[in-house]
């Protein structure tokens, strides 16, 4: 068998069919990210962007694909000055040490910061290279956040808070773009998972090339067309060192999505790009219908030109309820019921909606145990 592009020996086969030598491999895979980046022309040249490192597959490859491109001398040169962050909690603190070493071979520095600073107002930039320890009470506080959601609200939560602290360490660093290292695989797990929470009016930011939600800094995901498989072939060949560790709590909803996408690839080995393909067709919505802005997760809040919708329906249906003689009697009959009614003085099941947080947002505000952690309004 031989490299379909020079005829030497070949040592990667991807979907099953297409076969590359090394060389070939790694130079079409530098090629897609930096075909991605260029034809979608949102960066103008030397601008400071933010690269985010997890630590998993993902991120060794960007790393190495980001390095690569700056020290090209020619005109595939990647014109940006990178900065890097890692986000970090406590259950894994081997990962922020294996970040910290790989960025010193590359001779980048790189800023760590906790992730309950979420809950933090102060906006200082860590000392550099340092993985600092965060005041407990902070800690405290963003695990019971957490913990009181159920693990599908809380997964997509996470990502919020994620997405919340890039943009605020990269308006710090004078970023006005970040690069994130999804790959084709998670986009595809992140479109079912979005549509079926609820976040289908937020896909094309949510999983498109470039997030726009925010005004200053934009997010870019240069990764977008490479997927898993040649992450395992780029990470094997150039000898990576990656930490594989799963952020998605299991028992939830972006697992199953997750385990089925994943499975279903292996034997049609279309299913991914497919769903990708149909992404790319979802529209977005007019900005200049929007009334605000979710606080949360910072996507458009419609309220205006809008068709009764399956919330809107289950409202009315709440308060018709409520007015019913003969539902008043049957509670009358169930104390428990009727006590959550009496204390809850907003008939909406999500009070919150439209005026601060999106449909999403408020379904995941509405799973939690101790809504009153989450300090809105
Ligand atoms: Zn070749
Ligand atoms: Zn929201």
């Amino acid at each position: 068998m031989i490299c379909k592009k020079c005829a030497s020996p070949m040592a990667v086969i991807l979907r099953k069919k297409d076969h590359y030598c090394e060389n070939c491999f790694i130079l079409s895979t530098n090629h897609k990210f930096r075909a991605c980046i260029g034809k979608n022309k949102v960066l103008s040249p030397n601008e400071n962007v933010l690269i985010c490192l997890s630590g998993g597959v993902g991120s060794a490859v960007l790393l190495d694909l980001v390095h690569h491109g700056i020290s090209l001398e020619n005109n595939k040169k990647l014109r940006i000055v990178p900065h890097f962050i890692h986000l970090f909690d406590d259950n894994v603190p081997e990962v922020s040490d294996a970040i910290l070493k790989k960025c010193q071979k590359y001779n980048f520095d790189i800023y760590f910061v906790h992730l309950s600073d979420y809950l933090n107002n102060n906006t200082q930039l860590p000392e550099v290279n340092q993985i600092v320890a965060l005041k407990e009470d902070d800690k405290i506080k963003f695990t019971r956040l957490l913990n009181c959601m159920p693990s599908t609200a809380a997964n997509d939560y996470l990502l919020k808070v994620k997405r919340h602290l890039f943009i605020k360490y990269a308006k710090q660093l004078n970023c006005s773009a970040i690069f994130t290292a999804e790959t084709t695989n998670t986009l595809a797990i992140n479109l079912l998972c979005n549509l079926a929470i609820g976040r289908g009016s937020q896909v094309q930011n949510d999983v498109g090339f470039c997030d726009v939600r925010d005004e200053k800094v934009k997010i870019l995901r240069p990764m977008k067309d490479i997927s898993k498989e040649e992450l395992d072939y780029y990470v094997k060949i150039k000898k990576l060192v990656s930490i594989t560790r799963t952020n998605v709590k299991s028992n939830s909803l972006q697992s199953a999505i997750s385990s089925f996408v994943s499975d279903l690839q292996q034997n049609f080995q279309s299913t991914i790009s497919t769903v990708c393909k149909t992404a790319d067709k979802i529209g977005d919505y007019e900005e200049d219908k929007a009334s605000g802005k979710c606080v949360i997760c910072k996507s458009a809040l419609f309220t205006k030109d809008m068709k009764l919708s399956a919330l809107e329906a289950t409202n009315i249906s709440k308060t018709v309820s409520l007015g019913n003689m003969n539902f008043q009697q049957d509670l009358e009959n169930n104390s428990e019921l009727l006590n959550i009614l009496e204390n809850n003085s907003n008939n909406s099941m999500f009070p919150l909606i439209n005026k601060y947080l999106c449909y999403g947002c408020s379904r995941n505000h509405s799973e939690m145990s101790k809504p009153e952690l989450l300090q809105i309004g």
